[in-house]
């Protein structure tokens, strides 16, 4: 089976081509570069109108008309760039007269995890910009064992870096500064199994404009809100019984949260895996993978009911892929 993704919640827009029988993904992707403050969505969806079309017509020349289905992300994300993207992403199914397979791009961020594994039952912490979840698999659903009660993980670190006048995105400029600071104490804060970052974010806006050195404030957060999604990762490793955990989602590429999840899936004897950066960063390699899995679970959609869903929840998915009774 082979199968065109098509990526577009945010800020990336991406298609890619996904041969099942060679499990080779090849992506094509533009970022949207806002050129001060953070990702404004109507300068987003222009980019998508834009960008979609080359980076499909890039990867439709890859597939030299060998396509079995086109999969998309349905939501969660910004509207005005879901609604570029799910209208390319049904001409396409439409034009190549295959059928079209609407994603959740949460729950691709954990799939590609379980993918690239190959673990049966895994934990994931999904860190993302928009979101922050942690989950798990039964009985037909991903669940959601805790969350984050305010703004997603990326989201908070960029509004602190555009606070100290950094250029969008924040996540690689604090782990570069994190690098030479020293720690400063910031507020965690973990409720049950839920995170909330809001309170962190203005307590190191705080920081600096006291006189707290950058660098060691980039530190502090690091080391704070990273704890916090370790020690609620392990919590749900500890409840669940597992001992496999994936990574998921753009701020996954910081080298200081995989090594502190590795660290506690060692100390517990757990298994840990972090995808490439290129399947952890939004990316539409992802969205073609489970988009297969969904395919030949025959999960399509027909046209007429394959509007996008802003809000669309993890845990709002039918997982009809998996047996229901698989751990
Ligand atoms: P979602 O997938 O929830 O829709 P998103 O579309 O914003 O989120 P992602 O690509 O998953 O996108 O993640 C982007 C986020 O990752 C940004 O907030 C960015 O600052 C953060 N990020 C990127 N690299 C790093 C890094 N090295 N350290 C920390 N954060 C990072």
């Amino acid at each position: 089976m082979r199968v065109v993704g098509v990526e577009g919640t945010a800020w990336c827009a991406s298609a890619a081509l996904y041969d099942a029988d060679a499990d080779s993904v090849v992506i094509e992707s533009d970022a949207y570069q806002p050129d001060s403050g953070g990702i404004h969505p109507r300068e987003a969806a222009e980019h998508m109108r834009q960008a979609i079309p080359r980076v499909i017509e890039t990867i439709l020349d890859e597939a030299d008309g060998d396509v079995d289905a086109v999969a998309f992300s349905r939501g969660p994300g910004l509207g005005p760039c879901l609604r570029i993207v799910g209208s390319a992403a049904r001409a396409l199914a439409q034009t190549l007269d295959v059928p079209l397979v609407g994603v959740n791009h949460m729950v691709a961020h954990l799939e590609i995890g379980r993918h690239g594994s190959g673990f049966d039952a895994p934990v994931c912490l999904n860190a993302s910009g928009a979101n922050a979840h942690v989950l798990a698999y039964r009985n037909g659903r991903y669940r959601v064992l805790g969350e984050t009660m305010d703004t997603g993980v990326g989201n908070a670190i960029d509004k602190f870096t555009r606070h100290v006048g950094w250029q969008h995105p924040g996540g690689p400029k604090v782990e570069a500064h994190a690098a030479d600071g020293e720690y400063t104490e910031l507020p965690y804060v973990v409720k049950g199994m839920d995170f909330s970052f809001s309170g962190i974010m203005s307590a190191a806006k705080q920081a600096v404009d006291d006189g707290v050195p950058v660098d060691d404030v980039c530190r502090g957060l690091e080391e704070t809100v990273f704890a916090m999604l370790t020690e609620v990762s392990e919590r749900a490793l500890a409840l669940t019984g597992r001992d496999e955990l994936v990574l998921g989602g753009g701020v996954g590429q910081n080298d200081r949260l995989r090594s502190m999840l590795a660290e506690m899936c060692e100390a517990r004897g757990a298994e840990f895996y972090a995808p490439e950066p290129r399947f952890l960063r939004d990316n539409a390699g992802m969205i073609a993978v489970l988009g297969a899995r969904m395919a030949e679970a025959g999960d399509t959609l027909d046209v007429d009911d394959s509007a996008i869903d802003s809000h669309f929840r993890p845990d709002e998915v039918p997982v009809t892929w998996r047996a229901p009774e698989a751990p």
